[in-house]
């Protein structure tokens, strides 16, 4: 299938479980951001089964580990984009994992809020 992420180069696999793969974002928001990918073909989270979730949420706990480590960040964002009113570019479900740093942004106040970024500060 024409996927890249069915298709990861196992050079870029930083860590990985049964079920899940992660990988850095080739276009990161800041140092470190991660994408766990789940290693069977599914496009949307709400598409997986409870077992491909299981395998997707115990890496993203051992790549913050990994980070804590590796990056020292202050903080994270975890979000998903589910279809492409939401902003998912690849078409194979990712788990985004973005360390937040203290002056990264002016003010961080929302967060995740801004998907919609006028209404992120409320
Ligand atoms: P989406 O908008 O679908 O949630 O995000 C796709 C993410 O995948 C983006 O953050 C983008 O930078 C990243 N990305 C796109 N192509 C590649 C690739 O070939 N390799 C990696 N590691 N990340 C990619
Ligand atoms: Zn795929």
């Amino acid at each position: 299938m024409d996927c890249i992420f069915c298709n990861l180069d196992d050079s870029k696999i930083i860590l990985e479980n049964e079920g899940a793969r992660a990988i850095f974002d080739i276009f990161p928001v800041n140092e470190g951001h991660m994408l766990i990918v789940p290693k069977n073909h599914i496009v949307s989270y709400f598409d997986a089964r409870e077992e491909d979730k299981k395998y997707l949420w115990k890496l993203v706990e051992e790549c913050k580990k990994y980070l804590d480590e590796e990056y020292k960040p202050d903080g994270y964002n975890v979000g998903i984009n589910c279809g492409e009113a939401a902003g998912q570019t690849v078409m194979h479900l990712h788990i985004h994992l973005i360390p937040r740093y203290v002056g990264d942004i002016e003010n961080p106040r929302g967060g995740v809020r801004g998907v919609i970024p006028e209404k992120r500060i409320y």
